[in-house]
């Protein structure tokens, strides 16, 4: 039986990593800090919070890291913890660089002090293409971080492609461009628009403010994307690729699909509200998932309208639950 460790275990790809590992017969142990009450609703909502097994510890803190991983003994490192929210990079761009930076080193670190033949798959972002330097974006399309988010991931992708140089550590960058599902945080525009129909829905709200909605976004489902890390740490050699959908729409596009699933027109509630608009923005992300097509045998399952209306579905019983 093989182990997997996972950072990040209790957010939406950590939940979803955990039950496709657990079905193919993984033990698989989550790190979890203990700064404040750990919330396990994902793993519950996906009925596998009693089968991963948990370790006290922080990616801040490399001792613990260190104490987890001679512990655990995994084979595979999944590293999924991170501030990952683009918006509130700009409120802590220090918090973020320690946690969406620095974390990785120290994983890295935690890797070649215990045993350097675990693999390691590092969490890496379409956000690092930010201002795009080509139409659609490929493992050989320049980076141009947009926010102290997207900075910060690049430091943790070049560390992972360097350990790997350096050190012939087995890790490897998933460039993933954003991929969603019901377990999504509020914070992100999917979800946010999802949970707002539903509560429109259910008259507990009236109007749904949103920032840019001409931005673009390469949108898949969490829930398929998760293979694709799993199959990067199976094959001869480690490599990084990108992971998405090769399709692109905008937020408005994304907002019609969501009120027209429940026969409502969202010119009707929709506000622009100026404040929710970035310092700088990634206007458009468009992948090319080619490589992973052609070396992992992996493709993207789900449509965008599939994913919202399974996302509008989820948020329709939970407000009518709350
Ligand atoms: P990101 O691509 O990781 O930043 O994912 P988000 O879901 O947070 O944002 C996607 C895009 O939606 C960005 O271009 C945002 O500027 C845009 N957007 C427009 N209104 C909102 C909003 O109210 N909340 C969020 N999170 N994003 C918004």
């Amino acid at each position: 039986m093989k182990t997997a460790f996972l950072t990040g275990v209790t957010g939406q790809d950590g939940a979803y990593l955990a039950k496709f590992l657990l079905e193919k017969g993984y033990r698989v142990v989550g790190l979890v800090p203990r700064r404040s009450t750990v919330d396990r609703w994902r793993l519950e909502y996906l009925g596998i919070a009693d089968e991963v097994e948990y370790k006290d510890g922080d990616i801040l803190d490399l001792a613990s890291l260190t104490r987890a991983l001679k512990t655990t003994k995994p084979d595979e490192v999944y590293h999924l913890a991170a501030q990952s929210f683009v918006g509130s990079s700009w409120e802590q761009p220090i918090l973020t660089a320690q946690s969406t930076g620095m974390g990785v080193l120290h994983v890295l670190e935690a890797i070649r002090e215990t045993n350097p033949a675990i693999k390691m798959y590092q969490a890496s972002s379409s956000e690092l293409y930010g201002l795009i330097q080509e139409p659609q974006q490929s493992e050989q399309t320049p980076f141009y971080p947009r926010s102290p988010y997207a900075v910060s991931k690049l430091f943790g992708y070049w560390m992972t492609k360097n350990y790997r140089e350096s050190f012939q550590m087995y890790s490897c960058n998933g460039i993933l461009f954003n991929h969603e599902s019901p377990l999504r945080g509020l914070e992100f525009v999917t979800r946010k628009v999802t949970h707002a129909v539903a509560r429109i829905v259910a008259n507990k709200q009236k109007e749904l403010r949103l920032g840019n909605i001409q931005a673009k976004r390469d949108w898949g489902f969490a829930g398929d994307f998760v293979e694709a890390m799993w199959l990067m740490l199976q094959q001869e050699k480690p490599d990084d690729y990108v992971i998405a959908t090769g399709k692109t729409s905008t937020v408005e596009d994304m907002c019609k699909i969501a009120f027209d699933y429940v026969g409502l027109n969202y010119q009707d509630y929709l506000v622009i509200d100026p404040d929710l608009y970035r310092p700088a923005e990634v206007d458009v992300l468009l992948g090319n998932p080619e490589k992973a097509k052609r070396k992992l045998g992996w493709a993207p399952k789900t449509k965008l309208a599939e994913l919202i209306h399974m996302m509008v579905e989820a948020d329709l019983q939970r407000v009518a639950k709350a």
